[in-house]
């Protein structure tokens, strides 16, 4: 975390490119959360009730209030982050306006009330579904994508009626107070959306055990998310849960293998490793394995590191950072090859790692089995897909995968045996940017999803409804039961369930004749 200051009243974020210190913010107090809760509470009556067209136009202007400025943010974004300010405008940065233009297309269309079938026994019924606002969302996002992983639940709540109080992570807290920022330049009532700075243990844990709200999201860490997970359930609140992945890329003997060298390394060294939804184990046909080894070692000891345009930028966290050592240590130790990068560049500032590519891994080693969040990948030969699928759906994590083939047929037969929450053919980290795409894990890499229709619908309260208007004093089930009740239903039920033509059609005559006869004296 941040350095703590003054009585731990305030802390210090530095840059992990240059150790410089970049803001001090205030470590928010429960109280001071606790006045946030109250403020969104209040807020939420008036905003939940604002006409959709309205929450639109928000929406819209938030886009253009970011794209506007979108270079100075990702400046501000990779400062604190240590990832290039190409990668916070590509992930970050164009991720969110494309998020936030999506639905502020899409809203009306999505929180739409959906028509249903209704059912014989109750004719004249209009049947339908409403999606209504929850009240008080409590969003905790984590440091690696700070930006758009705090905008996007924001953003979902809001779009769908509900007030939040965010609590990013304390290493990237301006990420957060742009979301804000953004939101309140573009007219949202600036209850509706806040921010409460400090760090997870404190701030954090005020937020998430705060009886106010009434819907919690997190993004982060699969250990923290299950502390959360079981303080929700004691409240009985809903959760989304978007936690740690193992992301496996399986290269078939079919695949383009250029393509696929570039789209692993991609995949596994984009943001430096620190994605989610990055490569972190790469799966390879025997048959190509050595020509695509000769590639991929090349291409990734050609990424330079540094804060440039095209370079993998600073790990963000000393404790992530000690962690890759510590699992190159581990693997090297017990056997394993370093194909590229492998180490530090001596007396350099910053916490620059190279990319770094091992062979000859085995699942005995840290690094086969633990979430790495580095720029630190092994590349595996299979015999079999069989045996390729085998390794991916071994791991406890199921959040993203991808699988490089030329053959469509084989890539959606392997896109359907991956246990994940997502799939890119030929590509990597895609799911993520399409916003009409749910996204999430299954395992142990999360719960539900956010993003799309789906995503959206998931941070209100589905409300069923039926209307009727037809003059009846009461139904044919009602009390007093008529007798002929009693006969109708055999009918109904033949006629509704049998399978047989002449048998229903008989059954809908005579359920005719009787209904008929109760219906005059239920006018
Ligand atoms: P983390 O779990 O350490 O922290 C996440 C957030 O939780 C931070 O804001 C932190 O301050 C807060 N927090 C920590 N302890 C808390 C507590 N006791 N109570 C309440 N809040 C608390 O995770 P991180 O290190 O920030 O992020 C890295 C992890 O996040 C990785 O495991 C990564 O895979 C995961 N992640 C998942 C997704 C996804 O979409 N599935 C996306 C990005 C990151």
């Amino acid at each position: 975390m941040a350095a703590k200051k003054a009585q731990e009243k305030t802390y210090t974020v530095s840059n992990p490119a240059t150790f410089e210190p970049v803001a001090t913010y205030p470590l928010m107090s429960p109280g001071e959360v606790d006045q946030a809760v109250k403020r969104a509470k209040a807020a939420f009556p008036s905003w939940s009730q604002s006409a959709i067209s309205q929450r639109q136009a928000i929406l819209k202007r938030a886009a253009a209030v970011l794209a506007e400025n979108a270079a100075e943010y990702a400046r501000q974004i990779a400062a604190e982050n240590g990832k290039t300010a190409m990668d916070a405008m590509l992930a970050d940065i164009f991720s969110t306006a494309h998020l936030l233009s999506h639905y502020g297309k899409k809203l009306g269309k999505y929180l739409a009330p959906v028509k249903v079938e209704g059912t014989l026994l109750f004719p004249g019924r209009k049947t339908y579904y409403v999606f209504e606002p929850k009240g008080v969302v409590g969003v905790i996002s984590p440091w690696n994508y700070p930006f758009t992983l705090s905008a996007g639940p924001v953003i979902s709540a809001v779009a769908a009626g509900n007030s939040v109080v965010l609590k990013p992570s304390s290493q990237t807290t301006r990420s957060g107070l742009i979301v804000k920022e953004i939101f309140v330049k573009a007219g949202l009532p600036p209850d509706v959306a806040q921010v409460v700075t400090g760090s997870g243990s404190h701030t954090g844990d005020a937020l998430a055990s705060h009886p106010g709200l009434d819907m919690l999201f997190f993004t982060g860490s699969t250990e923290i998310g299950n502390k959360i997970n079981v303080k929700a359930a004691e409240r009985l609140i809903p959760v989304i849960m978007e936690l740690g992945g193992k992301d496996v890329a399986i290269v078939t003997k079919n695949a383009d293998i250029d393509r696929a060298v570039s789209g692993t390394a991609w995949g596994a060294f984009t943001n430096c490793g620190q994605t989610c939804i990055g490569t972190e184990i790469i799966l390879v046909d025997k048959s190509i394995f050595t020509l695509f080894a000769e590639k991929l070692a090349r291409h990734a000891g050609g990424i330079k590191t540094g804060m440039g345009c095209g370079e993998v930028g600073a790990m963000t966290m000393d404790s992530q950072f000690r962690l890759v050592i510590e699992q190159l240590e581990d693997a090297v130790a017990k056997g394993a090859t370093v194909l590229a990068g492998g180490k530090p560049e001596e007396g350099r500032t910053g916490r620059f790692f190279p990319p770094t590519v091992l062979t000859g891994t085995t699942p005995d080693m840290r690094v086969r089995t633990e979430e790495t969040f580095g720029p630190l990948k092994c590349l595996i030969p299979f015999d079999t897909v069989d045996e390729a699928i085998a390794i991916a759906n071994a791991s406890e994590y199921g959040l993203s995968a991808s699988v490089y083939t030329r053959d469509p047929k084989e890539g959606k037969a392997l896109a359907a045996r991956l246990k994940t929450g997502s799939v890119n053919i030929n590509d990597a980290l895609v799911t993520y940017a399409v916003p009409s795409l749910p996204f999430g894990g299954v395992k142990k890499s999360g719960i539900g999803r956010y993003h799309g229709a789906i995503g959206l619908q998931a941070f209100t309260d589905i409300k069923s409804v039926t209307e009727f208007y037809w003059p009846l004093k009461r139904e044919f089930f009602w009390y007093p039961i008529p007798k002929e009740t009693e006969t109708l239903f055999p009918h109904l039920m033949v006629m509704m369930f049998g399978q047989k033509a002449a048998d229903k059609l008989k059954a809908a005559g005579s359920a005719v004749r009787v209904a008929a006869g109760s219906l005059a004296a239920r006018l």
